[in-house]
Parts: structure tokens; sequence; C-alpha cells
């Protein structure tokens, strides 16, 4: 049955949910606030869970041109030691982190949404809500005049300062950090710095050097000495005060010529929190994105959770998908929490500072290898606690929580309930939800979860 569902926030968690829940056949309009797409310098890094969720809706593709993939993030210190985290060896179609800009992740998305028959209704502010049993009543202000509209669904994807958020009642909690975060993206000063992802670590600081497509990049940091007051505002535009007040940070942070920036296209400041909702919703109304939970930028989390936040609400609206709501944010919370404490670099670039012998440096590929691993959000394992709720694969066993790596085709099942898919794996079968992860794990034998047939992909099994 097709449901009408309304989504706030044209940013790449509603984008994504809409083109996911129109993949499904549900009629869906999204309500954006702004005019024209943002055009701000925001989000770069676009991890392997994330291309696999644009796969499923046969955008990878387009993303992957347009952008610039690189193999991981290299973390150099003055001295010119290197530390690797390597995303290359990930078991994912997509190891390795895209470089691509969000306005351009934006437009390639609206772009398709429409395409498919989708509509974006620009300058369109909703206000309020109020639910009923089976539907939810929200207004809609465009141009002084306020809409009544109906839909079975509405979902918040309206960012950091959320209306949606504020009507549920949910409180912000969580902290922001008392240093500015500063960024600057342009040309190269000089040639000869690799298209590869590094984080430079000097006595005063750590930049990051994010490579685009198009030959430029992206400097960031936490702006050392730079207060807000500087600029009168925490403002992301291009000033001729907030350029200067760049130059000056990149100076300071940067100690190969290489790595400078020659001149900015455009510059920013920003304040940097992590916070998380106190409640992501009840009954028809839930939030995604930023709206639910905002990061440090470090590791480039905060996009690519909006993305699986999407995808875990969208497997929600297939029919009796086995999963209810009554569990997203459950599912979803320890997630986002574990992601907060994961970006922390700080521990292991200081480690990285001190160390001097093999063994030292052995044991700091190693934890990066895990970062890696965690960081790309390829292995959610619902039933861990903790930072382990991230993945962790070192007993190369699959577990209910963990998920089927791309390679492994999926197979559908006749007689299991909608939403459910099949593959088997060695001396198992393993019961998933779009989302790959296993959601039970049974011997071939098990008559519960017994096979019949086929185990080629497109053919179908028993669900008995
Ligand atoms: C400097 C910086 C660097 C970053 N780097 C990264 C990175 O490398 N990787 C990463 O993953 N993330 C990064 N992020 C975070 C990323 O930009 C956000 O997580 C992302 O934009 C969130 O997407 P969203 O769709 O949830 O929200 P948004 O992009 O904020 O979209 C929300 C939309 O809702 C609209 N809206 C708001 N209220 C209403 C309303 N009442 N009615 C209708 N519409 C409304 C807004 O106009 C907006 O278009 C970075 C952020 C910053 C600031």
């Amino acid at each position: 049955m097709s449901t009408k569902i309304a989504v706030v926030g044209a940013g790449p968690t509603g984008l994504t949910l809409a083109l996911m829940a129109q993949k499904q056949g549900h009629e869906v309009v999204i309500y954006e606030a702004s005019q024209k797409p943002d055009p701000r310098p925001r989000a770069v890094m676009v991890h392997a869970r994330a291309l696999e969720i644009l796969a499923s809706l046969d955008l990878a593709k387009n993303f992957i041109n347009r952008g610039l993939m690189t193999p991981g993030i290299d973390f150099i210190r003055s001295d010119g030691a290197r530390f690797t985290m390597d995303f290359s060896s990930l078991e994912t179609s997509y190891a390795g982190i895209l470089n691509i800009p969000q306005p351009e992740i934006e437009e390639i998305l609206a772009t398709a949404f429409l395409q498919r028959g989708g509509v974006i209704h620009r300058n369109s502010v909703v206000t309020a809500f109020q639910q009923k049993s089976q539907s939810v009543m929200f207004d809609v202000s465009r141009d002084g005049t306020t809409s009544h509209i109906e839909a079975n669904w509405l979902f918040g994807c309206d960012g950091a300062h959320s209306t949606i958020r504020n009507l549920i009642g949910a409180s912000f909690d969580g902290d922001t950090i008392d240093h500015e975060y500063i960024l600057g993206e342009g040309e190269r000063k000089t040639p000869g710095a690799p298209d590869v992802s590094s984080m430079l670590i000097s006595e005063t600081g750590v930049v990051s050097w994010l490579p685009f497509k198009d030959g430029t990049v992206r400097v960031a940091g936490p702006g050392r000495g730079v207060s807000l007051n500087q600029i009168g505002q925490h403002s992301t535009d291009s000033s001729e005060r907030a350029i200067e007040l760049f130059y000056a940070e990149q100076n300071q942070l940067i100690f190969s010529p290489q790595y400078l920036i020659g001149r900015i296209i455009r510059a920013g400041l920003y304040r940097v929190h992590k916070r998380i909702a106190s409640n992501w919703g009840y009954g028809r109304v839930w939030l995604a994105g930023d709206a639910a939970h905002l990061h440090p930028p470090a590791g480039g989390q905060a996009l690519n959770l909006g993305l699986s936040d999407a995808e875990a609400i969208a497997m929600r609206l297939t029919t009796s998908s086995g999963i209810g709501f009554e569990t997203y944010e459950l599912e979803r919370r320890p997630i986002v929490k574990a992601t907060i404490e994961e970006v922390s670099m700080l521990p292991l670039i200081a480690a990285m500072r001190e160390a001097s012998s093999d063994t030292e440096f052995v044991k700091i590929e190693k934890a990066l290898s895990l970062k890696a691993h965690r960081l790309s959000q390829i292995d959610t394992n619902f039933l861990a606690g903790d930072a382990d709720c991230l993945g962790n694969r070192d007993d190369k066993e699959l577990k209910t929580g963990r998920r089927l790596n791309e390679k492994i085709d999926l197979m559908d099942a006749i007689n299991a309930p909608p939403g459910w898919k099949f593959a088997s794996v060695g001396e198992h079968n393993y019961w998933v939800h779009a989302d790959r992860h296993v959601r039970k794990k049974s011997p071939q034998s098990d008559t519960t979860f017994s096979a019949t047939g086929i185990l080629s992909n497109k053919e179908t099994v028993s669900w008995e």
C-alpha cells in the first residue's frame, strides 16, 4: 500500500530517506525551508557503508564519478614519520573514502529524487504537527500563508536547529567544544602533495588535508588561536576576515609548503558540538541525521550516520519487515553515542607524536586499522555495547548483529516474512534485512530456518 510520507529538510539525510521510501513505492514529499540548495562547504568524506546505501539506490557510481576515492588517511609528523589509517582492505565493494563536497552530494541526491518523480517544496517551513492514530497533521508556512497537510509519517531531517525536535519536546544534550573549527577550500600553492587525505601533526595542532577530484583541496582543523569573536559570529562565509584568519592559521600549523592553499575559494569558521536528542520521536513522527545527533568533524561521520538513520527508518516502512519503529532509536542511539567517542583521535595523536620504536609504530597502526573499520561503519553490531557495536572482526565469525559483506549474494525465501532475505555461508544460513545485518543465524540443518533447494542468487528457498 502506498503511504504518504512527509520529510522535513532536503539535506543529505532527508533526501536519502526520501529516495529510499520512494523506491519502496511510497508517495514522498520533501518540505525545505530554504529557497536554494546550501552552497556552504561542510561534509566531505563519504564512507563505505554510506556508499553501499547509495548503491542500493543505484547512485554509488554517480558519486564515485564525481568524487575522489582515496585509500585511507595518512598521519604525517613534521619529521616525516607517517602512520596510515588504511581503508583499502575493508570487506566491502567500496574500500576507501570518497571525498566529495556536500553541495555535490545534495545535488546528486536531489536530482535523482526529482527525476524519479519526487516533489521538493522549497521555501516551505514546517512549523507544527499533531498526531492522530493513523496519520499526522502538520503546518507548512510559505510566503506568510500556512497550509494544513496530512501524511502517514512525518520525518524530521531538519538539521541541527530542528523544529521537529523542539516540537517533540526533546532536549539536545551534550557539549559545545570550546575551540573553533576553521576551514578553507582552494587551489594548492605548489603542485606536489599527493592525492591522499592526510592529517598533519605539528607541535601546535593538527590539520587535515583533503584533496578533491578537480585538484582543489580542503585544509581544516581546530582554529588554534582564533576566537569567533574575531569575526563577530559563527559564520561560514568567505568574508575577508575569515580568509585572513585562515591564512594565519595555515601558516602556523602547516609545516610543509606542499600542503598550503595558495588561493582560497571559500573559508569558514564553525562551532563544533557533540549532542544527542533526548528522544528521537514517537508514533508517526521521528528524527534522523543532525536533528537527532551532532558530531565533531573528525573522521567525517555525521553525514554518514544520517544516511544510516535514513536506511534504518526506510527498513521500518516496508510492510511487516519484522522490525518496527519501537526499535529505531534503541538501535541507532548506541551507534551514534559510540561514534562520538570513537572520533576522538587525541590519545592516538598523542601516541603518534611520542612514538619512536618499531613496537610503538606497530601498535599505532593496529589501532588505526580498527578505527578504519569502525569509521567505515560497515560492520555495526547491534548486540554489542560501547565501541564494539561499531564493529570488530578480529574473530572472523559471523554472528547475529554482524553484517554480511557486499560480496555475498542475498536470496529471496518463499514464505519468509516480507523484508527478510537469506544467504548461505559455510555451514550456516543467515537471515538478514535490507541493511545486510544478520538478524537470525541457524545451521543449514535447522528446521526452523531450513533452506530447501538452491543456493544460487535469484532462486528461492522455503521459510519453514
Ligand atoms: C565544517 C563541517 C564539516 C563537516 N564535515 C563532515 C564530514 O567530513 N563528513 C560528514 O559525514 N559530516 C560532516 N559534517 C556534518 C554534515 O554537514 C551534517 O552532518 C549534514 O549536513 C547533516 O545532514 P542532515 O540532512 O541531517 O541536515 P542538514 O544538512 O542540516 O539539512 C537540514 C535541512 O532542513 C532544513 N530545515 C530546517 N528546519 C526546517 C523546517 N522547519 N522546515 C523545513 N525545512 C527545514 C534546512 O534548511 C536544511 O536544508 C560537517 C559539518 C561541518 C559544519
